[in-house]
Parts: structure tokens; C-alpha cells; sequence
């Protein structure tokens, strides 16, 4: 037996419930992991409130990360007493995820622990922070280096945002950090951004071009955000697109790209690349100051997920949340 969080959708409606499950419910898989952290994302905020359609089968654990070590395995070259790490692939949405003490997976989805975390810090960074990775790859990959100006990060205390600020502000860039809590400043700062804006200012809709400012700039908002976001980047920047916070919509117009050559790349972590995964997590290792991911980081325990989400997508949550499954 084992303990889970559990969500249901029947005739009583959509619930999320903490629960005792038997091994044998445990769905088809080559590897079996005890899990021994996982996380809180926007997404799994989504699935425990039903706030956003992301679980496609009931019931569900949820759960789209978990670090643990291998109990069983027929998959090769992963063997038992290995410490493994899951990020997305589906899983906590179409396939028991990592809220949970145990979880069986395919191996293809699994890559080792990085020598350079323990379990509960790679959940510390979790998707949100592989993410943030993604994207500051993603600028890089576009020409967008730390003498070319300011770079801008939108919902900076998300989890997303805090590891996408203390990431790019330890690589040399100077960091402009736009939030809705502007009392966070402090905490802001200490992350390493220069000046904090009000996102109030990127949320209404904008003019098709805004006066040239960022180099670069993490979005983790979308809607008006990101159309403000492009409409305000400097000529030939780059603008790295992964969340919808704000909305999923973006109205936008074509003006940035086509007057001021400005790139928009889209981030998805949930299917990329085994190469590029395991290439986020060794530069985490290298660029993410561990003093400042545990200043981003609160922990909590298994039973404390299910308000805890409904927090974090009321945007009352700072930086991230790791939860301690056992
Ligand atoms: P968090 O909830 O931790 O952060 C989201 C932040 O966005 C909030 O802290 C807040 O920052 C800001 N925000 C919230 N509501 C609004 C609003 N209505 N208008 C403007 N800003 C708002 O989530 P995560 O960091 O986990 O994820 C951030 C986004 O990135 C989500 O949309 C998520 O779905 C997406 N994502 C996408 C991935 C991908 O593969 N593409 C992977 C991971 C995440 P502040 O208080 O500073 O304003």
C-alpha cells in the first residue's frame, strides 16, 4: 500500500483526495520508483482543482515531476538502486504522476538524478525550473548575451520566473523582474534581478509597438503580457514563450517581427528531447546558485498539496513548493 494523492471526476463532481492505494492499482510500466519528492507546478495546480483540463484519465494521480530511486526495473540500463528524475512526458495527466509514494513508468521517460542534487533539491527546481532553463537556453541559442541589454521576466515570483531570474542574473545579464507583488521586491533582488516593475503595466492592451527595452525576456504570462512583452523588445531580440498565467490567448500584432526582427520561440518542456533534457539539468547543476534556490524553495508535505494548489493558482505562492511524499 501506498499514499496518493487521488483525483476522481463522477457523478459527486471533480474532487482531489488524499489516499491509501494498493500496489496493484499502479498502472502498466517497466520501472517501478519509490518516490521520495515531488512537486508543485502551475499544471499540477490545474489538475488538483480542476481549474484547467489537464487530466485525461480518471482517476488520476497527480503530478508531472518526482525524484526517487528505482525498486524495480525490466528496462535496460536502468537497474534497481538507481536515483532517477521525471519531468512531464504526460505523466500526472494521462499517466499516474509523482504525487504519490510510489510510481511505475516507462524507463524511456526516466533520466539519472544529476550528480549534483538530491532528490528534494532537483524537485526544488522541478519543471518549473527546467523550464526556466529551457528558455534561457533558448535566448542564448538566439545570440542573446548579457552585453546586449536588459532582459525581462515576467510572473518573476513563480516558481518558473524565480529560477528563470536567479539563473540568468548568476549567468551576467541584468534582470528585469515584472510582478504583481511588488512587496516581494526584496526577495526579488536577493535573486538577483536589478528593478522590479509592476505587471500591471504589460497586462492591458498595448500599442503594436512599445519603446525598444529588452534584449530578451522570459514570459510565463502570455496574453497581454507577452504581446506587450514583444511589442517592447529591442531590434533583433528575442522573447522565450512558456506560460499562460495570464491567459492563453495573445493578441498580438506582426509589427515586432516583421519592423524590428524580433524572435518569438515557443518552450515546451513536456516533450523535449531526452538530449536537451538531460543538457538543462547538467547547466542547472552549473548556473543556478543553490543559495538561491533554497531561498525560493518551501517544503510540505503530502497532505498539505491539495490547498496548497488552489494557493498557487491564486498566485499567493512565492518561488517553489517541494513536497515531501513520505
Ligand atoms: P506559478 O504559479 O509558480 O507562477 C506564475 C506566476 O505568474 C505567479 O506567481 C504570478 O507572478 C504570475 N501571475 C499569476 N496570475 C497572473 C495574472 N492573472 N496575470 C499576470 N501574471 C500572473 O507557476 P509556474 O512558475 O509553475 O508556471 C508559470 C507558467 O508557465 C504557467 O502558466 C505554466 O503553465 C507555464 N509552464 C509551462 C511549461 C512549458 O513546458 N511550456 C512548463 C512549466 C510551466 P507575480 O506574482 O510575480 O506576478
Amino acid at each position: 500500500m501506498f499514499n496518493a494523492v487521488l483525483i476522481e471526476k463522477d457523478d459527486a463532481g471533480y474532487r482531489a483526495s488524499l489516499r491509501e492505494l494498493d500496489d496493484a492499482a499502479l498502472p502498466e510500466g517497466d520501472v517501478t520508483v519509490k518516490v521520495e519528492y515531488s512537486t508543485l507546478n502551475y499544471k499540477d495546480g490545474l489538475a488538483i482543482t480542476g481549474k484547467g483540463p489537464v487530466v485525461r484519465k480518471f482517476p488520476m494521480v497527480p503530478g508531472i515531476d518526482l525524484a526517487g530511486t528505482v525498486e524495480a526495473s525490466s528496462h535496460p540500463g536502468i537497474a534497481v538502486g538507481d536515483r532517477v528524475l521525471l519531468n512531464g512526458w504526460g505523466v500526472g495527466e494521462g499517466h499516474w504522476g509523482g504525487l504519490a509514494q510510489r510510481a511505475r513508468l516507462k524507463g524511456e521517460w526516466l533520466v539519472p538524478l544529476p550528480a549534483a542534487f538530491t532528490p528534494r533539491e532537483a524537485m526544488a527546481i522541478g519543471t518549473a525550473g527546467y523550464t526556466a532553463m529551457l528558455c534561457v537556453m533558448a535566448l542564448e541559442r538566439q545570440g542573446v548575451t548579457p552585453d546586449k541589454g536588459e532582459v525581462l521576466v515576467t510572473g518573476a515570483n513563480g516558481g518558473v520566473g524565480s529560477v528563470a531570474v536567479a539563473v540568468l542574473a548568476g549567468l551576467g545579464y541584468t534582470v528585469v523582474a515584472s510582478t504583481g507583488r511588488p512587496d516581494e521586491a526584496d526577495y526579488l533582488k536577493a535573486l538577483g534581478a536589478t528593478e522590479i516593475l509592476d505587471r500591471a503595466q504589460f497586462a492591458a492592451p498595448g500599442k503594436p509597438l512599445a519603446r525598444e527595452r529588452w534584449a530578451g525576456a522570459v514570459d510565463t504570462v502570455g496574453s497581454h503580457t507577452l504581446a506587450n512583452v514583444c511589442a517592447s523588445t529591442r531590434y533583433r531580440g528575442t522573447v522565450a514563450a512558456c506560460g499562460l498565467a495570464q491567459g492563453m490567448d495573445l493578441p498580438a500584432t506582426v509589427a515586432p517581427f516583421i519592423l524590428r526582427g524580433v524572435t518569438l520561440v515557443g518552450i515546451d518542456s513536456v516533450m523535449a528531447p531526452r538530449e536537451e533534457r538531460i543538457e538543462a539539468w547538467s547547466r542547472l547543476a552549473r548556473d543556478l546558485d543553490p543559495a538561491k534556490l533554497a531561498l525560493m524553495t518551501r517544503e510540505i508535505g503530502l497532505g498539505e498539496t491539495i490547498d496548497t494548489a488552489a494557493a498557487l493558482l491564486e498566485g499567493k505562492v512565492r518561488g517553489r513548493v517541494v513536497v515531501d511524499v513520505n
